[in-house]
């Protein structure tokens, strides 16, 4: 799954992933983890995501590897967030050409730039099940509880209008070639990601 930050990527690769009953491997909640528990690899992510920037590919490459040959994982998995430009993209088709598995499809949510801003500037994530929610949605403005699970609902740090800015600019130059990229190899569908998270749903599930 595809997109400019705030696409809605995490919230609809939770629900497609469920709906077919397979592994949902997103690179940024991977990240956020690391730097959660303090890890060495924490510690390393950390300084790139508080700047907006892009892990180096490496690092990153060896997180899908370790992922895709776990046991969850054979049945099929969305990838949200990852590959994040071309040389990743590149990396990722040499590792399953390795493991014989193939891309189904590569799903671009297309939004709004002036919604984008918007999004991201009121999205809060549950920091237990990582669902993902905008305060302007939350009936209960008050609220800090995820209502599905209970956990603390936190904005997170590079969801600030500075680091936005640059994760924008980062997408431009970074991960916008991999439409094209994709494109060329028809594995490209386009996916109208305004609307309600259902309709949006819909709009992926109609194109499986
Ligand atoms: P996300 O949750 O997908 O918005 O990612 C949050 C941050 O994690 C990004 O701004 C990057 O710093 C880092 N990140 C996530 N996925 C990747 C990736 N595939 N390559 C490099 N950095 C990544």
């Amino acid at each position: 799954m595809v997109g400019v930050p705030g696409a809605g990527k995490g919230t609809q690769a939770k629900k497609i992933s469920q709906k077919f009953n397979i592994a949902h491997i997103s690179t940024g909640d991977i990240l956020r983890s690391e730097i959660k528990k303090e890890t060495l690899l924490g510690v390393e992510a950390d300084e790139y995501l508080k700047k907006g920037k892009l892990v180096p590919d490496d690092v990153i490459i060896e997180i899908i590897k370790s992922e895709i040959i776990r046991d969850e994982s054979m049945g099929g998995f969305l990838m949200d967030g990852f590959p994040r430009n071309l040389k990743q993209a590149v990396m990722f088709s040499n590792i399953l050409d390795e493991l014989g598995l193939k891309l189904d499809k590569v799903i671009n949510i297309v939004v709004d730039k002036n919604e984008i801003i918007k999004r991201l500037d009121s999205r809060r994530v549950c920091i237990n099940c990582k669902r993902i929610y905008s305060f302007d949605n939350l009936d209960d403005k008050n609220i800090v509880k995820c209502p599905h699970c209970g956990g603390k609902l936190i904005k997170r740090k590079d969801d600030s209008a500075d680091i936005i800015k640059k994760r924008l600019a980062v997408y431009e130059k970074e991960t916008k070639p991999l439409i094209n990229y994709y494109d060329g190899k028809n594995l490209l569908v386009n996916i109208d990601g305004m609307g309600t998270e259902q309709e949006v749903t819909e709009r992926i599930l109609n194109c499986l």
